[in-house]
């Protein structure tokens, strides 16, 4: 295998270490978020994603208010509202880390929302479930409602979970569980694997993706839970279907096909198109590997034969070559995001769509703020 893991944390001759090292990294995690601001900021990162941003803020603030009581307090133990104060934290944690470069790591951190998700989904279609899993000691929550158990449980119900199975595994097997396939996991054109944060288009637009899936829903869930007032449920039902509009069909179940094609092939070509068509850079290079290796003491002209010192210029310049090609390919990425978003489907949007349509519906038919059993809300909507 290649040797293509890098770190952040070379610098020079001598290797960071002790709290140069930590502090190094973090520095260049906070140089990614302000990186990604800015990409946000200034409209770089497509029509979609950055709305998706947006409106991910937007449910976070409701679902905060909920879970302090902003509207009103229950008395009733502020169960639903400290499991939504869990869900929010573990979406900060996740949106933390996405800023930050860790995009696997911020998939460990959206599993938890999506356990969570799960979880109020099944107390919304019966309540006694709430009542039951309250009572039980954590230990026994876990036998009785741990992950299988819930989405078994949904399904049971005639329900589809809103995180599938398929969407789990794969949040824990590559944001949380080492595996063949998670070790070598990366999001990168070249397929390089950085040790430490790194900035990736593709990383960030699967875990906003992935957490908008998760968190429109929630939405819903959480103002049945609470009994919100019709007017709040409108509210809630609203910002799910904002985030539903814009969230696109990618993410950790099928971006592989997806970004597949964005990666090896398109390294090879952009490599080659530049051999055709720009010798003279190419020549550039070449001279300035040379000097390079000259100045670093590594082209001992007098030793070297001429076969061995062509051989180290055309493997310096070939790298030079593959950096600036990979370097351009990442501007490029940009533009793709933008296309990407533009162009990918909506399927499993619309079924999410179905479920908020139906509790639109509700709402309008509703002449009181009660909210009988969500099942009435909670329509089953067709599986892709
Ligand atoms: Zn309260």
């Amino acid at each position: 295998m290649d040797d293509n893991t890098d770190t952040n944390a070379a610098s020079g001759e001598a290797f960071l270490k002790g709290k140069d090292l930590i502090r190094n990294e973090q520095l260049l995690e906070d140089e990614i978020t302000a990186l990604t601001d800015y990409l946000f900021d200034t409209s770089q990162l497509g029509i979609y994603t950055p709305q998706i941003y947006e409106q991910l803020g937007n449910s976070l603030s409701l679902l905060t208010q909920i879970a302090t009581c902003q509207w009103g307090c229950r008395n009733s133990g502020h169960d639903i509202e400290a499991i939504l104060r869990r869900f929010c934290n573990a979406t900060l944690a996740a949106l933390r880390l996405m800023n930050a470069g860790l995009y696997e790591e911020a998939l460990g951190q959206t599993r938890n929302t999506a356990e969570i998700v799960n979880l109020l989904e099944l107390f919304c279609l019966n309540k006694s479930n709430l009542e039951e899993w309250k009572k039980l000691s954590s230990k026994e929550q876990w036998k009785r409602f741990g992950p299988v158990k819930v989405r078994l449980a949904i399904e049971n119900c005639g329900e589809q979970p809103v995180v599938t199975e398929n969407l789990y595994s794969k949040l824990c097997e590559i944001g949380i569980h080492i595996s063949l396939p998670s070790i070598y996991q990366s999001y990168e054109i070249n397929r390089a694997l950085i040790v430490g944060g790194h900035f990736s288009i593709q990383g960030l637009i699967i875990v906003l993706n992935t957490l908008a899936q998760i968190v429109a829903p929630c939405l819903v869930f959480a103002g049945v839970l609470v009994e919100a007032s019709k007017e709040n449920m409108r509210m809630l039902t609203e910002a799910s279907q904002s985030l539903l509009n814009v969230k696109r069909d990618i993410d950790l179940t099928n971006y592989e096909s997806f970004l597949t094609e964005q990666k090896v092939q398109r390294i090879h070509e952009a490599v080659n198109e530049k051999l055709l068509k720009s010798w003279p850079k190419v020549q550039e290079l070449g001279d300035e590997a040379y000097n390079e290796l000259i100045q670093e003491g590594k082209l001992d002209t007098d030793k070297l034969s001429e076969q061995e010192i062509r051989q180290a210029v055309i493997e310096r310049a070939g790298n030079k070559l593959l950096e600036n090609t990979r370097r351009d390919l990442q501007n490029k990425d940009l533009e793709w995001a933008e296309n990407a978003s533009k162009f990918a489907f909506e399927r499993k949007v619309a079924s999410l769509m179905h479920m908020i349509e139906k509790a639109n519906e509700q709402i309008q038919n509703t002449q009181n703020s009660d909210h009988e059993s969500v099942d009435k809300l909670y329509q089953p909507h067709e599986t892709n």
